[in-house]
């Protein structure tokens, strides 16, 4: 599974790194993913960081 940010979308809260530090982080004013594949044991972390980003914009894929 991967997560994908939507540099667009994203206003730079910093919610997602502060849920799941392992997989999201900010870079300048925006957050992304800096893995390329979620592992097992942290796609439950990621997936809740998407949900609580406030304007959706985490996009996990298969
Ligand atoms: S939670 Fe959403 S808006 Fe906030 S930094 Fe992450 S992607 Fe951006």
């Amino acid at each position: 599974m991967r997560a994908i940010v939507d540099q667009d979308t994203c206003i730079g809260c910093g919610v997602c790194p502060s849920v799941c530090p392992e997989v999201f982080k900010m870079e300048g004013e925006k957050a992304v993913a800096h893995v390329d594949e979620v592992p097992e044991d942290l796609q439950d972390s990621a997936r809740q960081a998407a949900s609580q980003c406030p304007v959706s914009a985490i996009r996990m894929e298969s």
